[in-house]
């Protein structure tokens, strides 16, 4: 059985030891306080002797096979493209900055550096027993995280697909005008509703405010357009959803909208699934991508 350890930084860091695909022992968590050096101001060697030192606390002198560590952002053959919050990660080859940190504590087991949507695909697949099959997950958090598992090539930037030609629709947080995240996103919301936060928004909509009824309506209908261009890109299948802001999803609504925008018979088979994207999914993604890295990789 595989031995190996997975980090996700999506909201703190979290390292975890996983043999197969559970979790063994206790997550470690890097609470950030006024001791440690905030993540955003370090520069990149900082963030990889960071990382060494969760990891061989982690491993505590065991031999591990691999390690995988979730990060967000475009992350192309481990090689980081771009990462809007870790500005500084832009261009680095965080993967052998890792390594060679960790040989100063004595481990040489490979690294691997995924996209943390595609981490937490991977954990929620191995949590409900999909490791077989095609999943997607929809993070619904400050951004819109899109998360795929298997792996395959390409962006899958699923948060800024365009489900509105409006021209006012430009909330989104990378810029860009029409997103889905500058719909659904909740500095987006924010940003829209300059007098309310959003909880308050969809518990107006309750109430009947009509402005938020109408905004609350068009949330759902942005979630159902993005999973409709994937279900007719990619064929249908399983959808989990997950993040923060999941809890307003009104399931019936969202099945509603996506039944009106996804009419041919053979891509009816689609299903949304809650979930949660705790550390625990996250880290057991991680390191369950980098067991399956080692095994495609050449000896
Ligand atoms: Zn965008």
């Amino acid at each position: 059985m595989s031995r190996t350890i997975g980090i996700t930084t999506a909201e703190r860091i979290a390292t975890g030891l996983v043999e197969g695909q559970e979790l063994v022992g206790k997550l470690r968590v890097r609470e950030e306080g006024p001791g440690t050096e905030p993540l955003l101001s370090t520069p990149p060697i900082g963030i990889a002797q960071c990382f060494a030192h969760e990891i061989s606390a982690v491993a505590a002198g065991t031999h591990v096979d691999a390690i995988g560590i979730g990060v967000p952002g475009i992350i192309q053959e481990c090689s980081i493209e771009e990462s809007p919050n870790l500005r500084q990660l832009k261009g680095v080859n965080m993967k052998e900055l890792v390594a060679e940190a960790l040989r100063e504590y004595g481990i040489t087991a490979p690294v691997y550096i995924f996209n943390d949507a595609n981490v937490l695909a991977a954990g929620l697949a191995a949590t409900h027993g999909h490791l077989d099959r095609f999943i997607r997950v929809w993070t619904l958090g400050h951004g819109i995280g899109f998360g795929v598992y298997p792996p395959r090539p390409g962006i899958w930037e699923g948060g800024h697909v365009v489900v509105s030609l409006d021209p006012r629709e430009r909330f989104c947080g990378c810029g860009g005008v029409g997103h889905l995240e500058g719909i659904m996103g909740h500095r987006a919301m924010r940003l829209r509703f300059l007098d309310m936060e959003p909880d308050e928004v969809f518990e107006n909509a309750r109430k009947r405010d009509q402005r938020c009824v109408e905004f609350v309506k068009l949330w759902h209908r942005a979630l159902a357009a993005a999973t409709a261009n994937s279900i007719h890109l990619e064929g249908p299948g399983k959808f989990f959803i997950c993040g923060f802001n999941s809890k307003h999803v009104d399931l019936n609504l969202l099945q509603q909208y996506l039944h009106e925008m996804v009419k041919m018979g053979p891509l009816q088979n689609y299903v949304f699934e809650m979930a949660l994207s705790t550390d625990e999914n996250a880290v057991i993604g991680a390191a369950v991508s980098a067991a399956q890295s080692v095994a495609i990789a050449p000896a």
